[in-house]
């Protein structure tokens, strides 16, 4: 599953060359996913694409310019625009299996392809073998304010105030999308390592100098994992097909019965809200 290391990969390497691109056609291959939304998209040009939480915006700009008609004798009129002429953002969502791919070449669209965006220079396909991600459309101004790293630009003292009126474990809590937006299983798993703080502790428990810590490694191991393209352990690819590569340099997530880096206790595995969670119980407490 897309974590945010993962979305913020596909909005960098899609901002690298998008925008300004004009939408030549949209392709809808799985009717769940809704024609409605993208009529009016084609002609329109790419702005800039961001990340809010896993979802991926696309901003796309009017429809060229406005059509000027000629009428006899009163010279030329600018037809007023139409609420179809404003800007609009996409909102794209992954869920569980999307992925998205650049195809520059033609031939035939990978399996389980549900929506191909073409463009001069090649199309935008997104493939979904489980069919749960999501795409619509909004008018720009409707868009919610940017998240860029949520722990980065949230205060510590913020988040043990949030904390303090919850009720679970800090794992749960790093992973709740209403709090935080974009962590998952592996990444809370590797922040609560890297911070030596146990993810079974109720998340209330924690002191002001606690969440400092987790406000750190979240830090380091996010923009980490973006530098790495993301952690390919079952079929994460970025936008050009390649595995990402931060796997390598995961210590906890999946480990268990190894030696930890630290301390050269063993890793163990436990469950916290049905989801693996793995810790070494000598470095985290
Ligand atoms: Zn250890």
């Amino acid at each position: 599953m897309p974590e945010l290391p993962e979305v913020e990969t596909l909005c960098r390497q899609l901002n690298g060359f998008l925008p300004g691109a004009k939408i030549l056609g949209i392709d809808i291959l799985d009717p769940r996913l809704g024609k409605r939304e993208v009529e009016g998209l084609a002609g329109r040009k790419i702005g800039g694409i961001y990340r809010q939480g896993k979802y991926i915006r696309i901003e796309m700009g009017k429809r060229g310019q406005n059509p000027v008609i000629s009428e006899p004798g009163k010279g030329q009129k600018k037809i007023k625009p139409k609420r179809s002429d404003d800007r609009l953002t996409a909102a794209l969502h992954l869920r569980m299996t999307g992925r998205l791919l650049w195809q520059t070449s033609g031939g035939p669209a990978p399996s389980y392809t549900r929506l191909i965006i073409s463009f001069a220079t090649g199309r935008l396909i997104l493939i979904d073998p489980r069919r749960f991600a999501t795409f619509c459309i909004r008018p720009v101004e409707t868009a919610p304010a940017l998240v860029a790293n949520p722990l980065e630009e949230l205060p510590s003292q913020s988040l043990k105030k949030i904390a303090e009126k919850r009720r679970l474990p800090v794992k749960s809590l790093l992973m709740d999308q209403r709090f935080v937006a974009g962590i998952g299983n592996i990444y809370a798993c590797e922040i609560l390592y890297h911070a030596g703080i146990d993810p079974r502790r109720q998340a209330g428990g924690l002191s002001g100098a606690e969440w400092r810590k987790v406000q750190k490694a979240s830090a380091t191991v996010l923009p980490r994992a973006v530098e790495c393209r993301g952690t390919s352990i079952s079929d994460w690819r970025d936008l050009f097909g390649r595995s990402g590569e931060n796997q390598n340099h995961l210590e906890v997530y999946s480990r268990e019965g190894k030696p930890c880096h630290r301390c050269r206790g063993t890793i163990e595995r436990t469950k916290i809200g049905g989801r693996g969670t793995w810790f070494c119980p000598a470095c985290q407490r």
